[in-house]
């Protein structure tokens, strides 16, 4: 698998997209969909992904594309940050397995952080129970409406 592998329409993130796999979602537009990290490494990670693009990861987005999603990555993190108030943030994006990525559809991810308290790993983190999930979506969802 490389950085430049032909997108696969049956990834995960594309039936979210879809409909074909439930999310819980803070954000939807036409542009962009924000759900929570259903393995979070902290409360309240949450991933935003571009819609109608076939990007396997950062370098594939088009350019044209790539401001107006750029633009529900800091709506989505500016709401998060408001309705957990973390004492840090973190913003990231892999691209390629080498580098992290485990689902290859391009997202961003928004992690909150609090002082003194630690992450889980990429990638390790546990399933998160859904109840809890869906009352942190309904903290965030009124700072992105
Ligand atoms: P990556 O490793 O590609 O940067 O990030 C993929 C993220 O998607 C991981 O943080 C992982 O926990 C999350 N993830 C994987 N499968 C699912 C899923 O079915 N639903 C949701 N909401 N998140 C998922």
């Amino acid at each position: 698998m490389t950085l430049h592998d032909a997108y696969d329409p049956d990834n995960i993130f594309a039936k979210i997209l879809s409909g074909d796999m439930p999310s819980v979602k803070v954000f939807e537009d036409d542009v962009a969909l924000a759900f929570m990290d259903v393995f979070p490494q902290a409360e309240g990670h949450t991933l935003i992904i571009p819609k109608d693009v076939a990007a396997r990861n950062f370098l594939d987005m088009p350019t044209e594309r790539l401001g107006a999603y750029m633009e529900r990555v800091q709506t989505v993190a500016r709401a998060v940050e408001k309705a957990l108030t973390p004492d840090g943030l973190v913003v990231t994006q892999f691209n390629g397995a080498p580098a992290g990525q485990t689902v290859f559809h391009l997202h961003f991810h928004v992690l909150p952080r609090w002082q003194g308290q630690g992450v889980r790993g990429h990638a390790d983190g546990q399933m998160a129970d859904m109840t809890a999930l869906e009352a942190l979506a309904q903290k965030i969802r009124p700072f992105v409406a």
